[in-house]
């Protein structure tokens, strides 16, 4: 049984600045500590993995793993290209509670850097805390203007530069066991336990979990995984398939490969479902409590048009645009008005009505992401439900 608080954080910044050996570094402290790093993400005995993603052709480059502290239990994301950060950021696969942002201490801010720290923003990721990253190579005065580099990019996206934690850290040296940067990983590590506050849990909200993969178990049935948005499932609870139009019983639970008996918001979690086929069931579909919500297609929302540079596009949108939206882990198609406004350009921020094709779940708040021809051109929050 958990007892630890449980976030879900990720790395992000520029391309080769060290995220990816940074959570190798975190990982590694942690389980000497004995507290770190399982990657299994399920483990129900005799899975038959036919990922949703893997049919359909699309990869979610995204790598989990978890780690203990003393006070917290995080999910921890690493999105190593910079297309993969873009798409999990702002179609929600990652759903950060906070972030460490990874700038080398030899090259200071780059575009990536910049970028992801806007996209953060957009999607509502509230807190970062910096890992000033190969300070092993940098001489400290260098490293120090980088800090004040950073500190100020970060007040310009409205994190408080000044309060932000800015730790410097060697991933690699860490990694390959040296302990002053051994040191320095757990100091990051603190940095985040304090600064990055348990964010609000809808714990009393009726269960909803957007259905990222479906996995079957011989003999067993079908298994959906995803991460909990909201309320609590316990084993033997009803719930409802959104999508598949159907009732049926949770008989298995499991956060990373350890059974549960119940599962809370934030969680990520593989739930096991009775009797139900596994063609019934597909990424995008949601499980909930019974009668709990009700699939609509029209909605108005704001939507921040990426620029150029964070991917986006290079011309304006207009009423009539008809791009696909990704809602939750849904992917629907939708008829875009922009009512009295003629175009959006990139960069901007908009109002606009949206006509989807088919029915989603949808409330006030929530978040989506606008893509055409498999990129990310835009992220929006719906404002008002028809
Ligand atoms: P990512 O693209 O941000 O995930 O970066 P990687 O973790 O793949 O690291 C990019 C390169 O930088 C690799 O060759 C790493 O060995 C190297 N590197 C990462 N962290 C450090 C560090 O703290 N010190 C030094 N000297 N090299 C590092």
């Amino acid at each position: 049984v958990r007892t630890k608080p449980h976030l879900n954080i990720g790395t992000m910044g520029h391309v080769d600045h060290g995220k990816t050996t940074l959570t190798a570094a975190i990982t590694k402290v942690l389980s000497e500590r004995g507290t770190g790093g399982s990657t299994q993400y399920v483990s129900f005995d005799r899975i038959d993995r036919a990922p949703e993603e893997a049919q359909r052709g699309i990869t979610i480059n995204i790598a989990h793993v978890e780690y203990e502290t003393d006070t917290r239990h995080y999910a921890h994301v690493d999105m190593p290209g910079h297309a993969d950060y873009v798409k999990n950021m702002v179609t929600g696969a990652a759903q950060l509670d906070g972030a460490i942002l990874v700038v080398s201490a030899l090259d200071g801010i780059m575009p990536q850097t910049a970028e992801h720290v806007l996209l953060a923003r957009q999607v509502g990721v509230d807190h970062i805390v910096v890992a000033l990253n190969k300070a092993d190579l940098g001489d400290e005065e260098l490293t120090d203007l980088v800090e004040l580099e950073v500190r100020d990019l970060l007040s310009a996206h409205g994190y408080g530069g000044d309060s932000v934690p800015v730790v410097r850290v060697s991933g690699l040296k860490a990694l390959e066991g040296d302990p002053r940067w051994t040191s320095a990983i757990e100091a990051l590590l603190d940095a985040v336990d304090t600064y990055v506050p348990m964010p609000e849990r809808y714990l009393d909200a009726p269960f909803l979990l957007p259905v990222e993969n479906v996995l079957t178990i011989t003999g067993r049935g079908t298994v959906v995984t995803g991460a909990v948005e909201r309320g609590t499932v316990r084993l033997g609870d009803r719930v409802e398939v959104l999508g598949a139009d159907t009732e049926t019983v949770v008989t298995g639970l499991e956060t990373f490969g350890k059974p549960m008996e119940e599962a809370q918001a934030g969680d990520n979690v593989a739930l096991l479902l009775r009797g139900l086929p596994r063609d019934a069931v597909r990424r995008g579909h949601v499980v909930a409590a019974p009668g709990s919500v009700t699939p609509r297609r029209r909605f108005t929302a704001q939507v921040y048009v990426l620029s150029a540079r964070e991917g986006g596009r290079t011309t304006p949108i207009a009423t009539g645009y008809r791009p696909q939206f990704y809602i939750r882990t849904a992917d629907v198609v939708g008829d875009v008005d922009l009512g009295g406004t003629a175009v959006a350009r990139p960069g901007d921020t908009v109002t606009m009505t949206v006509e989807l094709g088919r029915d989603v779940p949808l409330e006030t708040g929530l978040g989506f992401a606008v893509r055409e021809g498999g990129r990310t051109v835009g992220a929006g929050t719906v404002t008002g439900v028809a």
